[in-house]
C-alpha cells in the first residue's frame, strides 16, 4: 500500500501558472493542460478574458489581477509550488497599439518584465511565450521560417519582439529557458464546444464571418481586393486553436525535460484568401454570408504563411485539425452555442 501512496505522488503533476487564461488561446491552453493532467493556476485581469469560463468550463484555481502587480506575482510564488509559466496575457489590437502605443509597451513589456522579475526571485525558471509572425514584419521570403529577419510594422509586434529578447538575455544572464511560439492566424474553438472565440472587440477574420452568417452582423468587408494575389484579397495561414493549445503543452514539456530555449512558428503551412475563408464558411454553415468589398486595411501584409517544420521536428507537433473546413466547423459550432442560432 505505501508504495502505491508513494507512487501516486511521484506521478503527480507540477502546477503551471497560465497568465490569461480566461482570454481565447490561453482558455484552450488551460483546458489542454488540464487534460494532460497538470495543475494550473490563472492569473487574467478580466479586462478582455471571460470569468464564467473559468468558473464554470475550466473549473481551476483563478486570481484577477496583472502581471504588472508585483506583490501580486510574489503572493502567488510563495504560496502555490508553481514549475512554470505559460504567458499568454496581452493586448492583441494592432490598430489600437498603433494609437495608444503606451497601454501595449506598459502591459505586454513591462508587465513581462515583471513577471520575468518575480519568476526570478522565487526562481522559477521556465517559461512558455505566446509570440506572433507579426514580430517578422513584411516577409522578405515564404513560407516564413524562424530565422526571417525580424522588423515589425507596428507597436503591438514591436512588444512581442521586445519580449523575445529579453527572454534571450534572461536565458544568457539568469539560464531562464523559454519556448517562444511565434502564432500565425490562431482559428477555430474546442471541437466539443466548450470554448471558443469570444473578443470584443472582435477584428479577427473568421468570427466576423460567422457573426455575418449568424446575422449578428450585416455582412462582412474585405479589406482589400487589389493585392497581388491569386483572387486579389489577402493571404493568411489558419490554424486551429486546439493545435495551438497542444503545441504549448509540448514545449511546456521540452522545458521540463530540460530542453534548452527555442523559438517555434505555429502555422499549418497552407495560405487561405479571405475570399476562400468567406466561402468555406457558407459550405460550413449553408448560410448567406453578404459580403461588402472595402478598402485595404492600413498595415496588412498580403501573404502571411509559416513553415512549422521546427516544431513538428523538435516537440513532435502534428495539428489534429489542419483542413480549414474543420476549422471553421468547429468555430461555428461555438458562435452558435455562445451567440445563439437566428
Ligand atoms: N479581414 C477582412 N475583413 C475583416 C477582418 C479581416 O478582410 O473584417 C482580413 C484582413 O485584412 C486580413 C485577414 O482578413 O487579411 C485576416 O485578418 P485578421 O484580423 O483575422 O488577422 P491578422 O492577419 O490581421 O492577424
Amino acid at each position: 500500500m505505501p508504495c502505491k501512496e508513494k507512487s501516486a505522488v511521484s506521478s503527480a503533476k507540477p502546477t503551471i501558472l497560465v497568465t490569461g487564461g480566461a482570454g481565447y488561446i490561453g482558455s484552450h491552453a488551460v483546458l489542454a493542460l488540464k487534460d494532460a493532467g497538470y495543475e494550473v493556476l490563472v492569473l487574467d485581469n478580466l479586462v478582455y478574458g471571460h470569468r464564467d469560463l473559468l468558473e464554470t468550463v475550466l473549473k481551476v484555481e483563478f486570481v484577477v489581477g496583472d502581471t504588472t502587480d508585483r506583490p501580486l506575482l510574489d503572493r502567488l510564488f510563495q504560496t502555490h509550488d508553481i514549475a512554470a509559466v505559460m504567458h499568454f496575457a496581452a493586448y492583441i489590437f494592432v490598430g489600437e497599439s498603433v494609437t495608444d502605443p503606451a497601454k501595449y509597451y506598459h502591459n505586454n513589456v513591462v508587465g513581462t518584465l515583471t513577471l520575468l522579475e518575480a519568476m526570478r526571485s522565487a526562481s522559477v525558471d521556465k517559461f512558455v511565450f505566446s509570440s506572433t509572425c507579426a514580430t517578422y514584419g513584411i516577409p522578405q521570403f515564404m513560407p516564413l521560417t524562424e530565422d526571417h529577419p525580424q522588423t515589425p510594422i507596428n507597436p503591438y509586434g514591436y512588444s512581442k519582439l521586445f519580449v523575445e529578447q529579453m527572454l534571450s538575455d534572461f536565458d544568457t544572464a539568469y539560464g531562464l529557458k523559454s519556448v517562444r511560439f511565434r502564432y500565425f492566424n490562431a482559428a477555430g474553438a474546442d471541437p466539443q464546444g466548450r470554448l471558443g472565440e469570444d473578443h470584443d472587440p472582435e477584428t479577427h477574420l473568421v468570427p466576423l464571418v460567422l457573426q455575418a452568417a449568424l446575422g449578428t452582423r450585416e455582412s462582412i468587408a474585405i479589406f482589400g481586393t487589389d493585392y497581388d494575389t491569386p483572387d486579389g484579397t489577402c493571404v493568411r495561414d489558419y490554424i486551429h486553436v486546439c493545435d495551438l493549445a497542444q503545441a504549448h503543452v509540448l514545449g511546456l514539456e521540452y522545458l521540463l525535460k530540460g530542453g534548452r530555449s527555442q523559438t517555434f512558428n505555429l502555422g499549418n503551412g497552407n495560405g487561405f484568401s479571405v475570399k476562400e475563408v468567406i466561402e468555406v464558411a457558407r459550405e460550413v454553415t449553408g448560410r448567406e454570408i453578404p459580403v461588402k468589398l472595402g478598402e485595404r486595411r492600413s498595415g496588412d501584409t498580403p501573404v502571411l504563411v509559416g513553415s512549422s517544420a521546427k516544431a513538428r521536428e523538435i516537440l513532435g507537433w502534428q495539428p489534429q485539425y489542419a483542413e480549414l473546413h474543420d476549422i471553421v466547423a468547429h468555430a461555428w459550432q461555438w458562435h452558435q452555442k455562445r451567440h445563439g442560432f437566428r
